[in-house]
């Protein structure tokens, strides 16, 4: 008998952060008391509003298959939170709802790219872009930047890194796992470049875009001259809402990916969760204050954190102004032993802190920067202020 898994699946990577979680889990149900820094995953309650919202759709019987792309008044109110919130103008035919921003981001990739296209990726880039870029037969070109430029790359890495195969290129701002934010002036900078190559398209992953520390506030480069119809703007309800079991994502794209990505999502899942999606409503269409008190607490964890990191020998910080992750710089571990075990990567201090400090935290490697680690602050001050101890005594 044959058992044996498809190269496809076979060849790929298991997601680094859920299985950090879930390894987190397993030692705390053998009675381990482990603090988990590995997920981002608000630690708030879902607010009152959206879920007396899901309750009501349930009472009203939003029981049956939805249009596959998303209920027509869901649309809407991503139609109108992208020209609220993004000054972008997208019409119900360039709207996707799908099962969370990570299927929205498959999909994308499964309808764009043929075998051999190539998607540059600023590294550090979120986990599962180049998986998913993989699973498309996509090849993932990876342009390391540095805490030097604050992990953010510059339109002459861009313009290096582009080939006649070049079909894509990928990012997030606020970025995860750096927590960078790329400036107005910054993203004309990497669009002048791609200007000049008009088979290039973008996807701009703002699912942070609420989570963002920065005076200058969130910039979306599909609003930057020339480039709104080369632009896939993938979004969701995951973090500035604490919805990420809910799964709902979604994009506003040029037409024809928009009618791409609804002809897949027919044949894979028929759509995303009713409940849900009427739930999603509710919660776009309520002003930004209302969620301003979870961004806030972001703000003072993100404080708070780099103040004890800051305090650590051979934790080397940048200052992220958004999303919820420092991405501190531990290569100066590597040679070391500690407690007996020697430190040569990355992962290895990841476990390190797993074993002996109970703390979990992701490599950086499996973000495409071998030096770092991950640390999320989705957590209370109480868990951040005990893990960094922990972390401390054990280095
Ligand atoms: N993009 C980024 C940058 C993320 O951090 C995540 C993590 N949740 C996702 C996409 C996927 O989010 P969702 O829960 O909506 O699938
Ligand atoms: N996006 C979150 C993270 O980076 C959740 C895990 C995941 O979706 O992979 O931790």
């Amino acid at each position: 008998m044959s058992n044996h898994l498809s190269d496809r699946i076979q060849n790929r990577s298991t997601s680094a952060t859920l299985a950090m979680a879930a390894k987190a889990r397993e030692l705390r149900n053998e009675g381990k008391d482990i603090i988990g820094l590995s997920l981002g995953e608000p630690d708030f309650n879902i607010p009152d509003f959206i879920k007396e919202a899901a309750k009501k759709a349930i009472d009203e019987n939003y029981s049956s298959y939805t249009p596959v792309d998303g209920y027509p008044e869901l649309k809407k109110a991503i139609t109108l939170k992208f020209k609220r919130d993004n000054g972008l103008d997208y019409g119900p035919n360039q709207i996707v709802v799908s099962t969370g921003a990570k299927q929205s981001l498959y999909n994308v990739a499964m309808v764009v790219l043929n075998p051999g296209d190539e998607v540059i990726l600023p590294a550090p880039y979120w986990v599962s872009y180049s998986d998913i870029v993989k699973l498309a037969e996509g090849v993932p070109v990876e342009v390391p930047t540095g805490i030097e430029t604050d992990f953010k790359m510059t339109p002459e890495q861009l313009e290096a890194a582009i080939t006649p195969k070049t079909r894509m290129f990928w990012f997030s701002s606020p970025c995860n796992p750096s927590g960078s934010v790329y400036s107005k002036a910054e993203l004309e900078g990497l669009a002048e470049v791609l200007k000049k190559y008009p088979d290039i398209y973008v996807v701009s992953d703002e699912i942070y875009e609420h989570i963002n520390f920065t005076k200058g506030g969130h910039v979306s480069i599909a609003g930057i001259d020339g480039m709104y119809d080369r632009t896939v703007t993938v979004n969701g309800v995951s973090k500035a809402f604490a919805m990420t079991g809910w799964r709902i994502g979604y994009i506003g794209a040029p037409e024809w990916i928009a009618k791409g990505c609804n002809k897949l999502q027919g044949q894979v899942t028929s759509g995303a969760n009713s409940i849900a999606q009427r739930a999603v409503i509710t919660a776009l269409e309520a002003p930004v204050s209302k969620i301003q008190y979870m961004i806030d607490e972001f703000h003072k964890r993100r404080d708070l954190v780099l103040e004890l990191l800051g305090e650590i020998d051979g934790f080397k910080l940048n200052v992220p102004e958004g999303a919820f992750y420092v991405f501190p710089d531990i290569s100066a571990f590597f040679g070391k032993t500690l407690k007996g075990t020697t430190i040569n990567s990355a992962e290895d201090f990841a476990l390190y802190l797993l074993e002996h400090a109970n703390v979990a935290t992701v490599t950086g490697e499996a973000f495409g920067n071998p030096n770092c680690i991950r640390i999320s602050y989705a957590a209370s001050e109480k868990e951040l202020r005990e893990a960094i101890a922990r972390i401390k005594a054990v280095v």
